[in-house]
């Protein structure tokens, strides 16, 4: 079978699917290869989602062990049904990637299962368990995302030793986990595992948690996670793991071994680029595994195309729908950008952390000068009205023309109240634009706008 198409997009993920359905839009013939059955990549698979649906099954639990006494609800005794909340979370996992499968149909999308590999410039080859298909286009977009890395010397066996795919579904609550990484999938599914009644004890190589985020959020973090319960070792180097019969032993440089059920480690993700053919269209991933690419995200090779985990920057899966996009947009219109300020990062924990836009420390590191608002949830009226009144925003505006550089939120629903400050970012507001703006009361936006009223040192309720 051989079949001719405006755009081939291999891969659908959060950055693929998105990129087939707006060429679609745009009046392109699209097919997309996946080579797993379910649509929707990592991000939907074994990702955002169904660590989102364990974090709040988790937190939920926890809630109703440890503060709905307090607000005069009593449940008697409280039990974990973990087979209910793992099919919990793939209920809501297949309702979304089957969701996928119908906004293809809708937009006439062609779809192929199976494994892609570059044949020539222009020709791609589908494999799968019935056989070969070759596709051909002119114009061929890569989006195949990226897949676990691990330290040398420790192999994922996937059962005692795992990445963050098999730490979604333990048919069982480890008596104790260790966790190799305090970036956001060790401290999101450290904080799943720990509130389902697991030792969890996160081993982290710097000196603080959360790297790339505001120092001074990742500190409060850190307070925070361990009054509730989760170990930390910082400055701890894992060189190794030994698995025994029943156990694990965790080799830490300088430092005592440390025993435990299972290790999950999560020290980052590596592009996938694995047998893809890169070399019969003579583009050479850069010495990390990344495919370089250019402003409109072209690849060395001519009409192919690469966005998302595989090119690097920032894995997310937002960051990776707005290349898919802006990268389709041009190749139809000549126009598409990427506003890189404006991608917020969140880490779903409880409190939940977010940011958008720049840090403290590298305003610092480019000497720009700036000025700095905060505002507690203690003094906002709905955080202590839904009992979840630890945190604090922060906003960094230009000291010379006022306009807002970044944000940075540890508190509860940071990651839906940060969209604001994205919006404003956008559209170069300054803080006084936002200090301006009526937030409703009682909400917790309103710390935003309090926020920005601090920056010009008037906040109202401090
Ligand atoms: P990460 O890069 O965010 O964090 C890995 C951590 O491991 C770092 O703090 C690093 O210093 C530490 N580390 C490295 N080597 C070590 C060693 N030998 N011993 C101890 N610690 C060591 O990676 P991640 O948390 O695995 O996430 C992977 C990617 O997926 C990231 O880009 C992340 O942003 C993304 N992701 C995002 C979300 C989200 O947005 N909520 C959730 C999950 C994953």
């Amino acid at each position: 079978m051989s079949s001719q198409f405006d755009l081939i997009v291999i891969g659908a993920g959060p950055g693929g699917y998105v990129a087939a359905i707006r060429a679609a839009q745009l009046g392109m013939n699209v097919a997309c290869i996946e080579k797993e059955k379910p649509l929707g990549g990592t991000c939907l698979r074994v990702g955002c989602i169904p660590s989102k649906a364990l974090l709040e099954s988790s937190d939920l639990y926890e809630q109703a062990k440890k503060s709905f006494g307090k607000r005069g609800v009593q449940i008697g005794k409280l039990e974990l049904d973990l087979p209910q909340m793992l099919a919990q979370k793939d209920e809501t996992v297949s309702t979304l990637t089957r969701g996928i499968d119908g906004l293809f149909k809708k937009n006439k999308i062609s779809r192929f299962q199976g494994h892609a590999k570059f044949l020539g410039p222009g020709q791609i080859q589908v494999n799968n368990a019935d056989g070969e298909s070759l596709l051909t286009s002119r114009q061929i977009l890569i989006a195949t995302g990226s897949v676990p890395t691990t330290l040398p010397g420790i192999e994922l066996d996937g059962e005692r030793v795992v990445s963050s795919t098999e730490a979604l579904c333990f048919q069982k609550v480890p008596e104790s986990l260790v966790v190799i990484g305090a970036g956001a999938i060790g401290l999101e599914l450290g904080s799943v595992w720990r509130r389902l009644g697991s030792q969890v004890t996160v081993l982290e190589y710097l000196d603080r948690i959360l790297p790339g985020m505001d120092g001074e959020l990742a500190k409060q973090a850190l307070k925070t996670f361990q009054s509730q319960g989760l170990q930390f070792q910082l400055r701890a180097k894992v060189t190794g793991v030994s698995v025994n019969r029943k156990s694990c032993d965790v080799h830490v440089d300088g430092m005592d071994s440390i025993r435990c059920e299972r290790v999950l480690v999560a020290v980052g993700r590596k592009p996938n680029t694995q047998d893809l053919g890169l070399e019969k269209i003579g583009v050479t991933p850069d010495k990390r595994g990344f495919i370089p690419v250019g402003k409109h995200y072209q690849t060395s090779a001519e009409g192919v195309y690469a966005i998302g985990d595989v090119i690097g920057g920032a894995m997310l899966a937002h960051k990776a729908e707005e290349e898919g996009i802006a990268c389709v947009e041009y190749l139809s219109t000549g126009y598409g950008h990427v506003n890189y300020q404006a991608i917020p990062a969140i880490v779903y924990t409880n409190p939940e952390v977010a940011s958008v836009g720049s840090t403290e420390e590298q305003l610092k590191e480019q000497k720009i000068e700036y000025k700095v608002g905060t505002f507690p949830f203690a003094a906002n009226g709905r955080a202590r009205a839904i009992g979840h009144a630890e945190g604090l925003v922060k906003i960094l505006a230009d000291a010379r023309t006022d306009r807002i550089l970044g944000a940075h939120i540890i508190g509860p629903h940071a990651g839906d109240l940060i969209a604001e400050v994205a919006v404003a970012i956008e559209f170069s507001a300054s803080s006084e634009d936002l200090a301006r703006a009526s937030h409703a009361h009682p909400t917790l936006a309103e710390a935003i706008k309090e926020a920005a009223m601090a920056v010009a040192k008037r906040t109202i309720h401090m």
